[in-house]
This record gives structure tokens, sequence and C-alpha cells, in this order.
């Protein structure tokens, strides 16, 4: 069953949304542009125009669901919505049994994630690499997550380790602090690529919490946040993953859960209340989870406006970067930006104001990255196309680190950041991770 939305009834065809499309900047087609995508389905309605199957398919597949239309959107047409929606209808009707795209999904239902670090490594064999023509992550470090629920006490200071857990023995046991009322407790929310793909990001996320005096849970059980499902029509699995998410976090006493993937945070806060509803046995645990969840920059904010100090830190070399804002980043409800950098890049601007020795440069139009997720799977070469347009600018501000805060933006940065400086990768690293770096320093 697809969410209620007639918001596409608004659309004026004013044309704003087009400068920022990045599937209808591609090659300027209209059939790929929001209001495109508007006239699809009105037709499909109205059985004016009738479409072939495989153009309706075409123009929603290249769709990023990266929702940069919709704010600019006078008319609050709601964009990503209609186009899961779509694709869940098509879903439904052409119900392939195989394709590369169910193939990576299935891998990504995976819990343990072993299936996701396997194919990782096979398609990271240079003649299986040669024969895709496509660059994949190769997995860094062993999971984030293990067999065990984890609690890391707030002050406990963890060093890079693929497994900080496990280091000094004292993760796994009850909160010391069961009932201060001074201390914040979260939960922790990974994301299937910083566990699995990039588990450092999730120890530097987790070492930045407890260093601010932050006591972290990580339940062992959660997934993948279910994007990269909904956005191939998986409606079924999305909300398998979704209630399998809720529930690992179900009855904790904790003030937020926090997650520092843009991507997982969008899914989460805004997707999850859109697919389900009264009749759904784990509809009130879908709701406390997804009002719960915020941003690892939103954290922050909420930790200053409780009168926390937020701990500074200092790089051991100073650097120049960008930091390139992902299209998800954008519950930012109550923030109004007072310093340089929230003007610059938003909530996550706190956290950059905090490193001695980091120096932010704007990036002219701040483009799409390219990724969106299934996007990048099913679309490699196009995909590219867009994360090009996106270097240029980087270019531009000519920085000597990349910075930004969602797993697909990482993946697409790291894998196009040789083409700057001729084959010379230039380092993509998360905010978080350079803040923890600077802590440690
Ligand atoms: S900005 Fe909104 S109303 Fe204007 S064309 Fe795009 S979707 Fe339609
Ligand atoms: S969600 Fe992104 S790719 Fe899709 S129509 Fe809107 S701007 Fe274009």
């Amino acid at each position: 069953m697809s969410s209620e939305n007639k918001t596409y009834l608004n659309c004026v065809h004013c044309g704003k949304c087009l400068p920022v499309c990045p599937s209808y900047n591609i090659g300027f087609n209209e059939f790929l542009s929001p209001r495109g995508r508007v006239r699809i389905v009105l037709t499909d309605y109205t059985d004016s125009l009738p479409l072939k199957a495989g153009k309706v398919q075409e123009s929603m597949s290249l769709c990023l669901m990266c929702g940069r239309c919709e704010k600019v959107c006078p008319n609050d047409v709601n964009l990503v919505e209609l186009v899961a929606n779509e694709k869940i209808k098509l879903e439904e009707f052409t119900n392939k049994s195989f394709s590369s795209d169910k193939l990576a999904l299935n891998i990504l239902k995976n819990k343990r994630e072993i299936l996701l670090k396997t194919a990782l490594k096979i398609a990271n064999i240079p003649f299986v690499k040669k024969l895709s023509g496509r660059n994949s992550p190769m997995p860094e470090g062993k999971s984030f997550i293990g067999k065990r629920d984890l609690i890391f006490n707030a002050d406990t200071s963890l060093e890079k380790s693929p497994s900080p857990s496990l280091k000094n023995g004292k993760a796994i046991r009850q909160s010391a602090v069961e009932d201060d009322k001074n201390i914040f407790k979260v939960g922790y929310f990974s994301g299937c690529v910083f566990n699995g793909i990039y588990p450092q990001i999730s120890i530097d996320t987790v070492a930045s919490l407890t260093k601010n005096g932050v006591e972290v849970f990580v339940p062992k059980m959660q997934g993948c946040c279910g994007l990269p499902f909904i956005s191939s029509g998986g409606l079924k699995s999305f909300k398998e993953l979704a209630v399998n998410n809720a529930l690992a976090f179900k009855g904790k006493k904790l003030d937020y859960i926090v997650t520092s993937c843009a991507s997982c945070s969008y899914s989460i806060n805004k997707l999850y209340p859109k697919y389900f509803n009264e009749n759904d046995e784990n509809y009130t645990e879908i709701l406390d989870f997804s009002k719960k969840l915020i941003s690892i920059w939103s954290f922050f904010n909420q930790l200053k406006k409780n009168g926390f100090e937020i701990k500074k830190g200092k790089l051991d070399n100073e650097a120049e970067a960008v930091f390139h804002i992902p299209c998800h980043l954008s519950n930012m409800p109550d923030f109004k930006p007072a310093t340089v950098y929230e003007k610059l890049i938003g909530e996550p601007g706190l956290i950059a104001d905090k490193i001695e020795g980091l120096k932010l440069k704007p990036l002219r139009y701040n483009y799409c990255c390219g990724n969106g997720g299934m996007f990048n799977v099913g679309h490699y070469e196009l995909s590219k196309k867009i994360t090009k347009r996106k270097f240029e600018e980087i270019k531009e501000a000519a920085p000597q680190e990349i910075l930004t805060s969602c797993s697909g933006c990482l993946f697409s940065l790291k894998d196009q950041s040789g083409i700057l400086k001729h084959n010379q990768s230039i380092p993509v690293n998360h905010l978080i991770g350079i803040y923890a770096r600077s802590l440690r320093s």
C-alpha cells in the first residue's frame, strides 16, 4: 500500500525546480524533470496521453529521490513520495524475478553484512572490476556492530581501532549512570554503510559523543534503514527493515537516537511515518523511533541548547576543506545559523567551528553528488556524470580535503576524487571523522 500523496495536483509547471534537479540537468530532458514526472503521473490517471510502461519506468528510475526540487517548489509538491509510490506500483506490475538492483538489495538485507562485504570484495577483484566497468567501495575494516548490544560510557576514550568496544572490555555492561539526569543517553543508529563499509565513521561518531559526556547505546539488532528498498519500489522489505530497527531500540531509556548518515535520517524521519498507519502492527513503535531519531548535528545543537559546552579539538596539521551538504541533510526545523560556518553549511557548522586548524571554503552551488543510493547501482555512468559536475565546483575551491556527512555522498565523492588532480585522489571524509581526529590530537 503506497502512501496518500496528492500534492502533485498543486504543480503549476512553473519550472522553478528545473535548475536544481540533477537528473534533468544531465541532458535537459523534460521527462527526467520534476514537472515531467508530475505530468507522467497525471497522464497515467487521466489516460489523455497513454505512455508506454517502459517510459514511465525510465523516468521514475532516473530520479535520485534527492528531494532538491521539494526545497524550492513554491507549491509544496512532494516529488519523492510521488516517485516512490510510482516505483511501488511499477514493482507490483512488472515484478522482475532478477535484476542487478534486486541482487544488491538482497545483499543489503543480510543483517550481519557478510554478504555485503563478500560481494564488495568480489567486485574489487581487478578482472571483475574491468568486466563490470564500475568502482565499488572496499570495506574499510571489521564491522562496527558485533554479536552483542554495546554501551559506551560518557568520557570513554576511544582510540582508532576497528573494534573499540572490545578494546578495554568496558563497553558491554550496564550503564554506570542509570539515574544521572545530567548525562545524555543516546542510541546510535549506524546504517549499513557506516557499519560494514566505513566502520571508522561509527567509531568516530561514538568517540565524539562520549568525549562530550554522552552515553551511547548500540543495539546489535539494527540493520539497513530501508531507503535503498523504497527507492526501488520494495515497500514490503522497506517496512520489514523499519520495524526491525524500531524494535531494536524499543523500551530503552534514551533521550535521542543519533545517526551520522543524512540518508538514514531522511528515510527514518520523513519516510517511515508516511508508509505506516494505525492498521500496522508496530505503528506506535515506528512513530516513536522516527520522532526520537536525529542527526548527529542536531544532537550537538540540542546539547548546546541544554547548556553543555561542546568540546574543542585541534588538528595536528591545518586543513583547508570544503563541506558538501548532502541533499538529505534537510532536517533543521528550528535552527538559526549564528556563526560563519553555520551560515555556510547549516547545523554541521557548530562542529566545524570547534575544530581548530580547519578552514572551510565555500562551494558555489552545492550541486548534488550524483549518488542517489540505488541510482548509482542501476545507472553508474549517469551517476558519474552528475558527480563530475560536482567536482567542477570543488575544483574551483581547490581544497585539501572534502568533507560531508552521508554514506552515499562519501562513496561517490571518494569514487571520483581522482579526477581533480590527474588521478591523485584527494582525501574525502565525514566531518565527524575530522572532529574525532581533532579531539584525539
Ligand atoms: S517547482 Fe513545484 S510547481 Fe513548479 S514545476 Fe516544479 S514541482 Fe511543479
Ligand atoms: S527528487 Fe531530485 S532527481 Fe528527483 S525530480 Fe526531484 S530534484 Fe529531480
